[in-house]
């Protein structure tokens, strides 16, 4: 039944798990473990537990199921396994497929933390890791090798906005029998059809759009049952990285208002970028649901639309940016994106400061690069707090 519901139903519906008191809003169980009837029934469960049988909090617990199982009724996906973060969903997916003497091909443009774990983490495990550009269809298929188990990257890059062809990597990695992660907090779990588009795995950082309101960090990691049950499920219980009841049911509320969220912050997205474009401040707007965009196309066939988040290019360089980010009202300055307020943020001081110069040139982050996530704010207030701020500059 739930496999018929449109996104929205499932957003809703899709998971409830009710008590014996039959509750209206999902339960929280905040529990770390199980009492068993019997010794029997104990030794029974550990040895094989059934779908809704639980053993501790760290292995599964029924508010953290209700999650896991609504946000894959969303993706399509067999089965998720919710984590503590996105870095958690990121490192298990790796972690729990890769042992020492694999190859991994990456997109070079890649939020800081995957990158650390791309480029510093795995190597000293055995595992050997070629960063391409993600955009360049011959370049992953020059980095495949026979020995090429994974393929990594986000969808739409972070914070230039490059698009990357799910289905033309798909294709490339699938020749050589490497599995494909995407990361695709940018596209959000409303635009994106990565499993559908060939894509093994999908990890998202729950702390942006699903929960939406800046509370508290959680991640999934969702793909077959196969791989979430018998790959990433044992790493996960074991290594801690699992997701907590109290923030399982906050995801869980986040989910029921996320197809509304992220449509009105798509929405205030384009029409930012439609106002900004051609101003004479500013060098480049960078939006995928710009016509002007290089990748527009591919956008509009793989999301069709461009998603929360913008870039702007600010001619002034470092100095013309701060003045800008200080001279905003309504926009705050922060790191996070997906959230309810709108946030700016300036990577190449802040989240992608540990950069070298080169790598920040290589990667487009120039000086006067502001990475704006549109919020929820009425959209003429937005462009007007951004059109005074840029005033300012
Ligand atoms: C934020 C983010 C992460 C990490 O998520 P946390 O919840 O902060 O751990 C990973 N990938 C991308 C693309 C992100 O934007």
């Amino acid at each position: 039944m739930t496999k018929d519901w449109k996104a929205r139903t499932k957003l809703v519906h899709g998971g409830t798990r009710r008590s014996q008191y039959n509750e209206v809003s999902e339960a929280i169980f905040l529990t770390q473990g199980f009492v068993y009837d019997t010794a029997e029934d104990a030794e029974a469960r550990f040895l094989n537990a059934g779908p809704d049988e639980f053993i501790y909090a760290r292995y599964g617990n029924p508010t953290v199921a209700m999650f896991e199982d609504r946000i894959a009724a969303l993706e399509g996906a067999e089965d998720g396994f919710a984590t503590a973060s996105g870095m958690a969903a990121v490192n298990g997916a790796l972690v729990s497929m890769l042992r020492a003497g694999d190859h991994v091909v990456a997109a070079r443009a890649l939020f800081g933390s995957c990158l650390y774990i791309l480029e510093e983490i795995l190597p000293r495990y055995g595992v050997e890791v070629t960063f391409v550009d993600g955009t360049d269809l011959d370049a992953w298929r020059a980095a495949m090798r026979p020995d090429t188990a994974v393929c990594f990257f986000e969808a739409i890059s972070n914070p230039t906005l490059e698009v990357i062809d799910i289905e033309g990597v798909c294709d490339i990695a699938h020749g050589v029998g490497a599995k494909v992660i995407v990361d695709n907090v940018f596209a959000t779990p409303i635009w994106s059809r990565a499993l559908e588009q060939g894509a093994d795995v999908v990890v998202y950082s729950a702390t942006k759009h699903i929960d939406g309101q800046g509370r508290a960090l959680g991640g999934v990691i969702l793909g077959t049952r196969d791989y979430i049950r018998k790959t990433v499920e044992p790493y996960m219980k074991h290594t801690g990285g699992s997701m907590s009841p109290f923030t399982a049911w906050i995801m869980l509320k986040g989910l029921e208002t996320m197809d509304l969220r992220v449509r009105a912050q798509t929405d205030t997205a384009l029409a930012v970028a439609q106002a900004l474009e051609g101003d004479a401040r500013l060098a480049r707007v960078i939006y995928p649901g710009l016509p002007a965009h290089p990748q527009h196309a591919l956008t509009q066939a793989q999301m069709g639309a461009g998603g929360t988040v913008l870039s702007l290019d600010l001619k002034g360089g470092q100095e013309a940016a701060f003045r800008f980010l200080n001279a905003l009202h309504i926009v705050v300055i922060s790191n996070n994106l997906g959230d309810a307020k709108s946030i700016a943020t300036h990577p190449a001081t802040t989240t992608h400061q540990r950069l070298s110069d080169t790598q920040k040139t290589l990667l487009g982050i120039t000086p006067g690069l502001i990475r704006l996530s549109c919020g929820l704010e009425d959209t003429a207030d937005l462009i007007a707090d951004i059109t005074c701020a840029l005033d300012a500059t």
